[in-house]
């Protein structure tokens, strides 16, 4: 398959893939008796407008690029058996995991992936809802280390290609398909998964960060099923006005400098960029982790002391 062939099928993909969002934009603004959906609609619509292509197209086609990179770089080939396809997914999802993970973890890196996560709704254009800047950082992870471990172009190419129709199924809204699927609920990321995903409960933050299995998830403890009675709250921590695009897509870094500007130090300097979201100087840190320790401490006082 040569480059005119990877580009040729992902622009069918990205177009069937607009088709779906805008089906469904039509059909929440029907089902919608009063405001219609441009509240939702107005920003990811506007990102996927301008980076649109960015945020969808480009990536495979930069994951693809990246992968012929580390291809021609890799020790060895899985070569083209059955169970390249199988090993290649899990190669594929391991990277997709680290990368998330990272996202979500380093101050830096959650700068970049903030915008996915800051709309008080989930719909499919959320999928789209990205930082360009995401684009070679996703392309080095997926493309280039898979590839590097041996996975070939052809392979990583259709992953991408699933990869990013499954993530649309994932970020569909509640209102049009359910959030859950029998028994695919067992090994398979659903919208119940990634619903969690996108949720600020504490219980559900920094959880289920892969996009087609469950089994990096459940292998690294990042497993979070739905529970009935912990309804999902989209959105992050901060205020954010959807409807700003520059407010979306860049208040994070505004926050992050503004940190910056009052730690004492290099050294704090230095943490505010790597650690997770929510570390302070001050030693009173509001990270995931922490904000866990602390409702675990008040829910039972004498778990606490025990530790
Ligand atoms: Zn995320
Ligand atoms: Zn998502």
């Amino acid at each position: 398959m040569d480059n005119a062939e990877f580009a040729r099928i992902a622009a069918i993909v990205f177009a069937v893939s607009m088709a779906i969002s805008l089906l469904e934009m039509l059909y929440l603004t029907a089902i919608s008796r009063k405001a219609p959906f441009w509240h939702t609609y107005a920003q990811p619509l506007k990102n996927a407008l301008f980076v649109g292509l960015v945020g969808r197209l480009l990536p495979i086609l930069g994951t693809v690029g990246f992968a012929v990179l580390g291809s021609k770089l890799a020790p060895l080939s899985l070569g083209n058996s059955w169970y390249v396809w199988p090993i290649g997914l899990l190669i594929f999802e391991f990277w997709y995991w680290v990368q998330h993970w990272l996202g979500h973890k380093v101050r830096l890196l959650w700068c970049i992936h903030a915008p996915h996560h800051a709309p008080d709704t989930l719909t499919s254009l959320i999928g789209l809802g990205r930082n360009i800047i995401e684009l070679p950082y996703l392309g080095f992870f997926l493309g280039f280390m898979t590839a590097l471990m041996g996975v070939p172009v052809e392979v990583i190419f259709v992953i991408s290609l699933v990869d990013g129709f499954w993530g649309k199924f994932l970020h569909i809204s509640e209102k049009m398909v359910p959030w859950k699927y029998g028994p695919l609920e067992y090994f398979m990321q659903t919208p119940a998964y990634h619903r969690c995903h996108h949720a600020k409960n504490l219980l559900y933050m920094d959880t289920n960060y892969n996009s087609i299995t469950l089994f990096w998830d459940w292998l690294f403890g990042t497993l979070q099923p739905l529970r009935d009675a912990e309804r999902v709250v989209y959105g992050i921590t901060r205020e954010v006005d959807s409807e700003s695009w520059r407010d979306v897509q860049f208040s994070e870094f505004g926050a992050l400098w503004a940190d910056l500007k009052r730690a004492p130090g290099g050294w704090n300097k230095l943490c505010y960029l790597f650690m997770p979201p929510g570390w302070s100087h001050t030693g009173d840190h509001k990270t995931v982790a922490a904000c866990r320790r602390n409702s675990h401490a008040l829910a039972d006082p004498g778990a606490a002391l025990v530790q």
